[in-house]
């Protein structure tokens, strides 16, 4: 093959640059170095949670057992407040434009405890005043209550995102301020909104249709004087299930009846 016929050869195989000035015969190159043994990597460090005070990830209980001590330490309602603004073991904080902690009046002798926030909650920094919230001022007002009576607050402080249900996580979370809330009120008679207050603050495991429409206790600080409390169907849940109002309304005169000094009749 002449040198030109080997040239157009190398070019149709691709070979049609000249990469270095002077060709190198690879053939009688010494063999390249050995490449240096690599080095087996360090170990990881073993999992620490107190590596240093700015990488510690607390646990759930130790998270918990802050909210408690923050939660005893307030010695009033609004101390109690700047508490819960200043906790931030809850993650819902994060993505939450507000802490929702509580409206109407903290000496009131009605209690009512809903679930979280929703988005007109959120924006607003006030509890129940979204669609659900403007049919609870309407069942207040069935039995001659307004929110100025009364003291409305939720389980969770912050929107969970999308409003999807309380995790049992944030629930235990909140629940120090929750508890210390109701023990600082200490209203004559508690009202759980909902399914999710009702199991979490009577402590059972049975649904708001069972838990309504008899009367429960509440003690404080798990202490020996007991809070008079009710469950009752969540405005949100009677917007979508009407049938239920009756109901609704029969817990509401009940609940009436007790602040007015009648004897419990269940
Ligand atoms: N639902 C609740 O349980 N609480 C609110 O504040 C609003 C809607």
């Amino acid at each position: 093959m002449s040198a030109v016929a080997a040239l157009r050869w190398l070019a149709a195989m691709g070979a049609d640059e000249a990469v270095e000035d002077a060709p190198r015969d690879r053939l009688s190159a010494p063999p390249p170095a050995p490449a240096p043994p690599r080095r087996a990597a360090p170990p990881a460090p073993a999992f620490s949670p107190s590596l240093s005070p700015g990488l510690s990830i607390a646990s759930t209980d130790q998270l918990v057992e802050e909210a408690r001590a923050a939660a005893a330490a307030a010695a009033d309602v609004a101390a109690l407040a700047e508490a819960v603004a200043a906790f931030d073991g809850c993650a819902l904080k994060r993505t939450a434009k507000s802490t929702v902690f509580a409206d109407g009046s903290a000496e009131a002798d009605l209690m009512l405890v809903g679930e979280a926030p929703g988005a007109e909650e959120d924006r607003r920094g006030l509890p129940f005043v979204g669609p659900a919230g403007r049919l609870l001022d309407l069942m207040l007002a069935a039995i001659g209550r307004d929110r100025e009576s009364a003291r409305i607050a939720n389980m969770l402080f912050w929107r969970p995102p999308g409003n999807r249900a309380p995790s049992p996580e944030e629930v235990a979370l909140c629940r120090p301020f929750v508890d210390r809330h109701i023990a600082l009120v200490r209203p004559r008679v508690l009202v759980c909104v909902g399914g999710v207050a009702a199991k979490s603050l009577l402590g059972r495991t049975e649904g708001i249709g069972r838990l309504r429409g008899r009367w429960h206790t509440f003690a404080p600080d798990g202490g020996s004087e007991e809070i008079a409390a009710a469950a009752l169907f969540h405005p949100a849940y009677l917007l979508r299930q009407p049938g239920h109002k009756r109901q609704a309304w029969q817990d509401l005169l009940r609940i009436r009846d007790r602040l007015e000094g009648e004897p419990p009749a269940t």
